[in-house]
């Protein structure tokens, strides 16, 4: 252990002489209170320490004790359903022994030390097991059954192992090395947090995560192990995507950042989840989230450690062979903590004042991101999706860290102010977001969807940027000006973006559209949109192929309930082509 003296205080950071013993990336100990630290700079001795609560009161001469060890995460069974603070310590037992206001310098473990957790033995004795092999299980909550594996770092021939009833520091098991050494395991392991967690294999993403938006499932697709992105200015919508993600999204774990936004939000998230019940287990979406919670109020430093920490949890979840998606929201005010820490320890300040190594601190955090085979000896294999809201002042994207997060992530949902303005929500612009998954994934959506799904999304998409240039012409010279086929098309294009691509999110029913649903839906409208070509081009009359009644209940048919679709479907299907058989029937009458 290394024990120096405070120097110098600067909001969050302190520097401290006399630290020679210790190492970059101890955690530190500040003052009598204790206060939690983390050394991000050596220089001679002197130790430049983030500290993750109020530095109030703190002043030179002020002693400072490194742990010798770096900041690192407890992993094990009690995280889902927890709402933790950027440093993972539990906020609801931290509010239990304090208070609201949560005093400084409180040790407490981030997982419970008491709980009993009923573990059950899968390995044997004699078995020989490495690395990242499951010696058994606990079931954690009624959706999440963790999978307790060996630490990185150890092997060997199990000596002793027993089903039972555990804490997670009593020993379940022990393990002689080849060099005949003993290693004792736990239900709980450590990792730290900005070292990501090892891997076999890194394989490329092949199968979407489907969030029931279907702008983003059938525009936009993210892959299960992907990475995306969503800037937008403030009231865009970015919370709400997340929030929807977080509920939605096929994910079996899902790790929930709030980063440096306002602590309502975070409340909406414990009050809303919990009463949420997932469509496909009928349990609350609580039983498989861990909530990481490091709002506007809580201290800078803590919330440049949030992701990390967030990320290290989602990884130890993927190793047990699940698929796991991450949300951060927002990564901005997370960059702005590291700016702010930048200009503390008067680093060069690179672009509007964000530190040079901001795209590589931000690239390091989402390639942790991926489709992995685990270690051990029978890999598994787990996918971690990070999905990280942006908020670039005034909503203007050629600041740097869009940019950075741009050049690193493969889909982009930008939320656009215009689209926010005329409530269109999702506010996801179709014509200048992308997924470079689409192609990787288009073999899943032809097996389990449709095999013409690709060709459809690609005509939905042909025919939004057709619209913006027929909205250009429109603009000169008024609609009227158009050929009755055009307008027909524009007419189309209204409906793929109200009764589509729009989503109310809080609408019971609309909230999430399953794969099916949104290809019945997407062939309502094409067929809708052909079938008036064909009508329009065997006499059918124009203006009754606009106010075609019908086309009412195809706006309708997103509010239909998901078993109730396929019936749905069919009959305005039908009445669709009698309609327009009619008006075939009617202008050729007419002609006569
Ligand atoms: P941001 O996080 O970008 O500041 P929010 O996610 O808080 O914005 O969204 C602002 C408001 O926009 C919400 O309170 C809600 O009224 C509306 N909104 C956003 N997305 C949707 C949606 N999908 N459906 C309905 N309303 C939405
Ligand atoms: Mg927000």
């Amino acid at each position: 252990m290394s024990q120096g003296k405070i120097v110098k205080v600067s909001g969050p950071l302190v520097i401290a002489e006399g630290m020679e013993e210790a190492n970059m990336f101890d955690v530190v100990r500040v003052g009598d209170q204790g206060l939690i630290g983390e050394i991000i700079e050596m220089r001679d001795g002197m130790a430049s320490i983030q500290v993750y609560e109020e530095t109030a009161g703190l002043g030179p001469g002020v002693p400072v004790v490194s742990t010798g060890a770096p900041l690192s995460v407890e992993l094990g069974p009690g995280l889902i359903e927890t709402m933790y603070d950027g440093i993972q310590r539990p906020l609801e037992e931290m509010r239990a022994m304090v208070g609201a206001n949560i005093t400084r310098g409180i040790q407490v473990s981030s997982l419970n030390r008491t709980k009993k957790w009923d573990f059950v033995a899968t390995a044997k004795v004699g078995e020989q097991v490495e690395a990242g092999d499951i010696i058994g299980t606990v079931q954690e909550t009624v959706l999440i059954e963790q999978r307790i594996m060996v630490p990185y770092g150890i092997s060997g021939v199990i000596e002793s192992i027993q089903s039972g009833n555990y804490t997670v520091e009593e020993i379940i098991c022990v393990l002689k090395t080849a060099e005949g050494e003993k290693k004792e395991l736990t239900l709980m392991q450590k990792w730290p947090v900005r070292k990501g967690r090892p891997y076999k294999e890194k394989l490329v993403p092949n199968m979407p995560l489907i969030t029931g938006q279907r702008v983003i499932d059938t525009m936009f697709p993210i892959a299960k192990g992907g990475v995306a992105a969503v800037p937008g200015p403030f009231g865009s919508g970015k919370t709400v995507v997340q929030h929807a993600l977080a509920k939605w999204a096929d994910a079996q774990v899902v790790v929930y950042i709030g980063c440096g936004e306002r602590g309502n939000e975070m409340t909406d998230v414990l009050m809303e989840f919990p009463e949420l019940i997932d469509p496909k287990t009928g349990e609350t979406l609580m039983k498989r989230t861990v909530l990481i919670a490091n709002t506007s109020d809580m201290p800078v430093a803590a919330r440049e450690a949030s992701i990390y920490t967030g990320i290290t949890i989602a990884e130890y979840f993927r190793d047990m062979g699940y698929s796991v998606a991450l949300m951060a929201d927002s990564t901005s005010r997370w960059a702005e903590a590291l700016r702010e820490m930048s200009g503390r320890l008067e680093e060069m300040p690179g672009e509007e004042g964000y530190p040079a190594y901001l795209g590589s601190r931000l690239a390091q955090f989402y390639e942790r991101a991926g489709r992995v085979i685990s270690l051990g000896k029978q890999g598994r294999e787990g996918t971690l999706s990070a999905i990280g809201a942006v908020s670039p002042p005034g909503g203007d994207i050629s600041e740097p860290v869009s940019q950075a997060t741009l050049r690193i992530v493969k889909v982009f949902w930008n939320l656009d102010s215009g689209l926010a303005y005329k409530r269109h929500f999702p506010a996801i612009n179709w014509l200048n977001s992308y997924s470079l998954y689409i192609d990787s994934l288009n073999a899943w959506f032809m097996e389990n969807v449709a095999s013409d799904f690709p060709a459809l999304r690609q005509e939905v998409m042909k025919l939004l940027q057709e619209e913006a240039e027929l909205n250009e012409i429109v603009q000169l010279v008024g609609v009227d000006a158009l050929s009755p086929s055009d307008r027909i098309k524009l007419e189309a294009c209204k409906s793929i973006r109200e009764d589509y691509l729009h989503q109310n999110a809080f609408h019971e029913i609309d909230t999430y559209a399953s794969m099916d649903k949104q290809y019945m839906l997407l062939n309502l409208i094409m067929g809708y949109y052909k079938q008036s070509m064909e009508g329009l081009q065997q006499g059918a009359d124009f203006n009754s192929l606009i106010y075609l009644p019908v086309r009412e209940e195809i706006g309708r048919f997103k509010y239909v309930e998901e078993e109730k679709c396929s019936e749905a479907f069919k009959m305005i299907m039908l009445k669709l082509s009698e309609s327009i058989h009619n008006l075939i029937s009617e202008g050729a009458e007419q002609d006569d």
